[in-house]
């Protein structure tokens, strides 16, 4: 039976070519988006069947509790394991700490942190009774060295690294791995939206003279999902070109 990946916000950018990558390891996927994504997802679950493995997608906003037990629960009955969870569901709604309103520090910290939170509690029980898994989660180098303008994202994604570390000790003998990828500036929507000053800003201070490719990410995922990662746990790795070193 093929091993089953859930990848949260799998339709787009980084999230689909963590999707496509797995499967064409074999792994069966479960794409969760939004419902507003949901034109999308549907073509990344299509992208991912015709790679030869089940795929399928599941609504579902990461920032509820709810509604992420249900989802579990529903990959569970749909594909009989949950092996894999990527926490890859993230927002920016950037602002200098003037002028940052309450509701734009709740909203990213109740998607990028909370959703993480939502999701390891919800796959831990299923993973544990299996005695193995694997949970990836997406921080960022805002989060490990700050980013003037997102302080509401780089509070989230520190907290990733926190949580990633202390589910890395409670659940290493379990037979699961819990580890981060900090990307630095990859291709995407999220960072379509700057101003091309800040996207070329990025470039000079990258070692690598190029922004990153949502498969650089994915190639760093897939190897944690490997069993060629059994002993490395805990850790965050940065796929970024060298920004930070
Ligand atoms: P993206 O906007 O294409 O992907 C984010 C995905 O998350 C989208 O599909 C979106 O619909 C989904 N999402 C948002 N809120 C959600 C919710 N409440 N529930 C479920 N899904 C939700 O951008 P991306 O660049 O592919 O980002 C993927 C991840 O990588 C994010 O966590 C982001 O913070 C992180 N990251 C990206 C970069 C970069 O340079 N692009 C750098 C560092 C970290």
């Amino acid at each position: 039976m093929n091993k089953t990946a859930v990848i949260t916000g799998g339709g787009t950018g980084i999230g689909r070519a963590i999707s496509l990558k797995l499967a064409e390891d074999g792994f069966n996927i479960a794409v969760n988006c939004l419902e507003s994504l949901l034109p999308q997802a549907q073509a990344v679950a299509e992208e991912c069947r015709a790679r030869g493995v089940e795929a399928e997608c599941f609504v579902a906003d990461v920032s509820k509790f709810d509604a992420c037990a249900e989802m579990v629960k529903a990959v569970q009955e749909r594909f009989g394991s949950v092996d894999v969870l990527v926490n890859n569901a993230g927002i920016t709604r950037d602002g200098l700490i003037a002028r940052m309103s309450e509701d734009q520090y709740d909203s990213v910290v109740n998607v990028n942190q909370k959703g993480v939170f939502n999701m390891i509690r919800h796959v831990t029980p299923v993973m544990m009774k299996q005695r193995s898994g694997r949970i990836v989660s997406m921080a960022s180098v805002s989060g490990l060295y700050g980013n003037a303008g997102q302080l509401n994202y780089s509070a989230s994604k520190a907290a990733i690294v926190g949580m990633t570390k202390t589910a890395a000790r409670e659940l290493g003998g379990r037979g699961i791995t819990v580890n981060a990828v900090a990307p630095g500036f990859i291709q995407t929507d999220m960072t379509a939206k700057l101003p091309q000053e800040a996207r070329d800003a990025f470039l000079t201070v990258i070692p690598a003279k190029r922004g990153g490719r949502p498969e650089d990410v994915a190639n760093v995922v897939y190897f944690l999902c490997s069993p060629d990662s059994d002993y490395v746990t805990g850790q965050v790795i940065n796929v970024d070109g060298g920004m930070l070193m």
